[in-house]
């Protein structure tokens, strides 16, 4: 993809704090940071989000993401990790290249990655449940 900054990103073509890589996948730092740590997980081929992210990468991704997040937790002490992807304008997403954010939290830190609870109603669950069908 010309202009994806993730792509230039992951062959390198831009610089990147990398704390990982292999073929298919770069961790690096996030320019701006939640919290100390704050990495990206990008898969090296372009997809733009969890929908075209291909199956065999989603599957790696969540195993890289593990690993990552344990070695954070190893290597900076940190309380506890948010994994957070964002698809989608209305989600926050800025960056359209599929990425994960693994952001190490700390005890009073401050980074706010959280949302309002609502409340489940029952009509709504069962409009939910009639209209969302998942399949593997
Ligand atoms: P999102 O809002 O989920 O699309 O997240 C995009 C993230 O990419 C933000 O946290 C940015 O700080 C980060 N970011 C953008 N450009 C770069 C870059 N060149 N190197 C590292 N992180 C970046
Ligand atoms: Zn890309």
């Amino acid at each position: 993809m010309d202009n994806c900054i993730f792509c230039k990103i992951a062959n390198g073509e831009i610089p990147s704090a990398a704390l990982y890589e292999d073929d298919d996948f770069k961790v690096i730092l996030d320019l701006g940071p939640a919290a100390k740590g704050h990495s990206l997980l990008i898969p090296k081929s372009h997809a733009a989000n969890l929908y075209e992210l291909p199956d065999d990468l989603a599957q790696k991704a969540i195993l890289v993401a593990k690993k990552t997040a344990a070695a954070l937790r190893d290597g900076l002490g940190c309380d506890g990790l948010n994994l957070v992807q964002n698809n989608g304008e209305a989600a926050g997403q800025t960056v359209f290249h599929f990425h994960m954010h693994l952001i190490p939290r700390y005890k009073n830190d401050g980074a706010g990655v959280s949302w309002k609870p609502g409340k489940l109603t029952d009509e709504e669950k069962e409009e939910i449940l009639s209209r969302v069908k998942v399949s593997l």
